[in-house]
Order: structure tokens, then sequence, then C-alpha cells
């Protein structure tokens, strides 16, 4: 199970730290304050390689943060929406919550982040450049930045999916072809193939005594290969959701129960006797709201008979729903943007089905083995 962690908000967007991410904090803030700045100024006192090493460290996560930034508010100006930005234990990545709609949006997006960090390369080059011959820990620090965001830049824009220079190849191709998934497929072979080279370069490392940094860049091509494939995947599975309505998704049989339910009832007579976790509350045909396992536990279990399913439930103007008409990729980025497993459709306020989550999967599962 991983952890993350809310840090706060920049320009409106979420910034989480993921808990693998304190892993890499912790290497490079030690390989840089016992190793790096040891090796370079050996007239420094511990103290001082720790203070500038833990400084250079907190500037460089810093700068991976500014180059997820630069991609989110770039989509948002495009139009997209940005769920937040997660620091994990490969650098940084902004969820971007649908695929872009043109190739010259992806273009942008995805161009914005190395440029980023070419202007904060240049930012510290600057600082380097004044500070050299007055304060050296400035200036040790700078230079490492500059170096460092200069190698961002550069890595991020080798051209393989999921990369950004991946998905500059990819909005290239899409836009010649007007063939996503082509250019998708194109985009991460290249991808799998720089992965790979990585995971080679590793061994080769390994092999070399290097074992640590061989470690690492195999670990890091093992992630690439792993992402191309799932970000070719993604898009095949919104293209064939794209033919899908909410009624092909929607659940046969579903069971609605009135707002003045007690809990025990419900327990007794739904909950123990179905395997549904959730149902819609109805009064009419008007949904008035969604009662889940969750709610009953939340409440002491002699109160069940009672309390009415109305005084816990999940009221109307707090559910997320889909409605008649919409096709499979709203439903899909409603599931992927809120956590519920279930999603009520409606015409107006009218409830005319309820979609769940494993309906959606084994709707792909049997589209997949159908090979449609
Ligand atoms: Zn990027």
């Amino acid at each position: 199970m991983r952890t993350t962690w809310r840090i706060g908000r920049l320009f409106g967007i979420k910034v989480n730290i993921d808990s693998s991410w304190l892993i890499i904090f912790g290497l490079v803030t030690w390989s840089l304050a016992s190793s790096y700045f040891p090796a370079q100024y050996p007239a420094w006192n511990t103290w001082l390689h720790w203070t500038v090493g833990v400084a250079t460290s907190i500037l460089f996560f810093a700068s991976v943060l500014a180059h997820e930034l630069t991609h989110s508010l770039v989509a948002i100006r495009q139009g997209e929406k940005v769920r937040g930005i997660t620091l994990f234990i490969f650098g940084g990545v902004a969820e971007i919550t649908e695929e872009p709609k043109r190739p010259s949006k992806e273009f942008l997006m995805a161009l914005a982040g190395p440029l980023s960090s070419l202007v904060i390369s240049g930012i510290f080059t600057l600082l380097w450049f004044l500070s050299r011959n007055l304060i050296e820990p400035v200036s040790a620090l700078a230079s490492y930045l500059a170096m460092i965001n200069g190698s961002l830049a550069l890595f991020n824009l080798i051209p393989g999916f999921p990369l950004d220079g991946g998905r500059v190849l990819r909005a290239v191709i899409w836009s010649l072809t007007d063939n996503r998934r082509l250019a998708t497929r194109v985009a991460s072979w290249i991808g799998r193939g720089v992965a790979f080279l990585f995971i080679f370069a590793g061994i080769w490392q390994v092999f070399s005594g290097a074992w640590l940094n061989g470690l690492w860049i195999a670990f890091i091509g093992w992630f690439l290969n792993n992402a191309a494939i799932t970000g070719y995947r993604q898009v095949v599975m919104r293209d064939m959701l794209r033919e899908v309505r909410v009624e092909d998704l929607q659940a046969p049989t579903y069971e609605a129960v009135n707002p003045g339910l007690t809990l025990q009832r419900l327990v007794d007579d739904y909950m123990l006797r179905r395997r549904d976790h959730a149902y819609p509350v109805v009064e009419g045909d008007q949904l008035q709201g969604i009662i889940c396992l969750h709610d009953v536990k939340a409440v002491p279990r002699k109160k069940w008979s009672e309390t009415q399913v109305s005084q816990v439930m999940t009221p109307w103007d707090r559910l997320v729903t889909v409605s008649v008409g919409d096709d499979g990729n709203t439903v899909l980025s409603r599931f992927g943007t809120h956590d519920v497993n279930q999603l009520p459709v409606v015409e107006g306020r009218r409830l005319m089905g309820i979609v769940r989550r494993s309906d959606v999967i084994s709707h792909l599962q049997l589209q997949s083995e159908l090979g449609s």
C-alpha cells in the first residue's frame, strides 16, 4: 500500500509527496553531502558539506516540482484538468486526467517541462557566474543545479514515450497521420527501446563494479518500460471506451432503497442477502442519495435500528453521477477522479441505472477477448 502526503497547493494545484520519494531524497542528499561535495571541495568542514548538500538537494527537488508545475499550468491553459502533482522515487508526475484531444495541445504541454528545466539551468548558471569568485558554497550549489537541470531537460527530451520527448514525437506523428493510436504505438516502441538500453547499460555498469549506479540505471529502465506499455494500453482502452455508451455499461440489475429505511433493515434485507455494498436511495423516481457499507459502519451497531438511511447517506448534492448518453471515457474519468465504486446514471434527477467500477472492467475484458 502506497502512502502519499498532501503538502500544499501551488497556483491551485495540489502537491503531493509519495512515501517512495523519501528514499530518493535521502539518497541524493547523502551522496551530495558525503561524496560529491567532499570530493570537489575537500577544504570545507563536514558541517558545511552537509549544509550545502541538504540545500542543493531541496533546490533540486524544487526544480523537479517547477518542471511538473509548468506541464500542469500549460495543460490548464489548454483547458485540461490537472488532479495534482506527485513527487515519487523517479521524480515527479503531473496527473492530467484526460489525454489531450489535439496534437498541438500535447506538443505544447510536453515541451513546456524540458523548457522550464532549461530556463532553471540558465538561472543557476547565472548565479554560478555571479558568485564564482565571491562565495564558494553558493557557486558550488549553483554549478551543480545548473548541470543537473540541464541533464533533466536532456533526459526528458529522449524521444521515447512516456518521456516528454516521446510525447512530442507522438504529437508530431499524430498530426502527420491523424492517427493517435498509431502515433502512440510508434512512440512507445521507441520508449521501450530506450528503456532496454537503460537496462543493458545498468547491467553493464553492475558488472564493471559500479553496482549502485548500475542498479539505479537498470531500475529506471524497468520503470520506463512499464510506463511505455501502460501508456499505450491506456490509449487503446480509451479508444475502445469512446465507442461505448453508458447504457452498455450499466449493471443489468440493481436494487434501490427508500430514504426512510432503517440501517438494521438495510443490513438484514439488502446487504447480507446480496453482494452489493452500495444502494441508490430513491423516493418516487427522484434520486435522493447513495448509501454504502462504509456509511453504515460509521454508525454504532446499537443505533442501527433507530437510524434512517437518509440521515447517513451521501446526499444528492454531493453525488458523482453520469448522464444517459455519456460515453465510456466519461465514465472512466469520473471513476479516475473520484474515489467511488459506482456511479448513478441519471436523466435530470431521475435514476436510470447504475454503473459499477467492476462492470467497466468486465466490459473491457470481454471486448479484448472478443478481439474487437
Ligand atoms: Zn516532464
